[in-house]
């Protein structure tokens, strides 16, 4: 028989499907009372009375939307469960259950699978939410991850993308920006590292860029915050495809303008800079660049004074009535129409 003398390179099909799947998802704790039957079974089996039920998707796909040149599988597997709690979030929930399903190809060992779910394990335990389910199979070609995300919240504290009122505050959390940068540095990392595989990179100058590309997190943490300081927004989103796609959906669907002033737009120090280093403008990247995962939410002027001084939030415009359309306010006073230019991996 063939012996895999190499212990780090052990071939999938050695292991076999259902060997593969026990070992991968044996050493997940139990988060939540509602997961009555996790993995292991045909279905997984969720209590889910008092509530309203989230349920939210993304699928991942090697090529289009990560380049495992410079994505570790660790960092894969945890970004991809980070991109679908944010959604959860997005609505003022709590995520508890995630199912996981993976296409994979048999260039991958055994070790690279148990990397990729070392990073998932990683942000279960840390955002406290189960793997109950999912699917392993294989790929001709490269890696796919989709996963579900599931969650609960009270009728009443769910915030939908359609709820802000002309006259409320614009809200960010965090700063934005910084995760397209990461990615901008890394893909010149890469191409120096094809012309000189010596070559070390030393990417200290944009640690957090590069942190925020390969290790977004997702904002659990202002969910209890605005639970909290008693503030309900009145409309939610979560920033995936950029400031300004975000802030068109918010306004589609809330049926309102906005005033958004660039002056007020969060960047980190190590954006500015190295937008100066890329000849490229802080703002249009801000309003462009894809995958901070912060929340973008809308409250009404009465709350102004709960979330003031608060660093988590920075008040970056207003909305208005739906025919004054959705602007930038430049530094230089200079209205802008605010037009969709989301990433888009396709
Ligand atoms: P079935 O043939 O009924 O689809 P599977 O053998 O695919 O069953 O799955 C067996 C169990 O393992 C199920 O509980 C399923 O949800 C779970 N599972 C399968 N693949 C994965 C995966 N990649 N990650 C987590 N759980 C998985
Ligand atoms: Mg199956």
């Amino acid at each position: 028989m063939f012996e895999n003398k190499d212990k780090s390179n052990t071939p999938l099909d050695k292991i076999g499907e259902f060997g593969l799947i026990k070992h991968l998802t044996e050493n997940f704790k139990i988060h939540h009372k509602s997961t009555v039957k996790g993995v292991g079974d045909d279905a997984a089996v969720l209590n889910l009375t008092n509530n309203q039920t989230l349920i939210t998707t993304d699928l991942l796909v090697e090529g289009v939307h990560f380049d495992l040149g410079y994505m570790p599988l660790k960092h894969l597997g945890y970004k991809a469960v980070i991109v679908n709690l944010s959604d959860v979030y997005a609505m003022n929930a709590s995520a508890t259950q995630i199912t996981v399903s993976i296409a994979v190809s048999n260039r991958f060992p055994l070790e690279a699978i148990e990397e990729l779910y070392s990073g998932i394990q990683l942000a279960c335990d840390t955002y406290k939410v189960d793997l109950i389910g999912g699917d392993t199979t294989s790929s001709t070609k490269g890696l796919l991850i989709s996963i579900t995300a599931i969650g609960d919240a009270k009728k009443e504290d769910i915030v939908y993308r359609s709820g802000a009122k002309e006259n409320d505050l614009l809200v960010v959390t965090g700063d934005l920006a910084a995760a397209y940068l990461g990615l901008q540095v890394l893909e010149r990392e890469k191409q120096v590292f094809q012309v000189n595989q010596k070559s070390q990179p030393d990417l200290t100058k944009y640690a957090y860029l590069v942190e925020r590309q390969l290790k977004p997190e997702a904002r659990k943490d202002v969910i209890q915050i605005l639970r909290d300081l008693k503030v309900k927004p009145t409309a939610m989103i979560d920033i995936s495809d950029g400031l300004s796609s975000e802030i068109l959906h918010l306004c589609e669907q809330s049926q309102v303008g906005c005033n958004l002033f660039e002056e007020k737009i969060p960047l980190d120090p190590q954006v500015i800079a190295t937008c100066e280093e890329f000849e490229l403008e802080s703002t249009t990247v801000a309003l462009s660049s894809g995958e901070d995962y912060e929340l973008l939410f809308t409250i009404d002027q009465n709350d102004f004074d709960k979330i003031k001084g608060n660093p988590n939030f920075t008040v970056i415009g207003h909305m208005t009535e739906k025919n004054q359309g959705a602007h930038l306010v430049t530094r230089a006073n200079q209205k802008v129409a605010i037009i969709a230019q989301g990433w888009r991996s396709f």
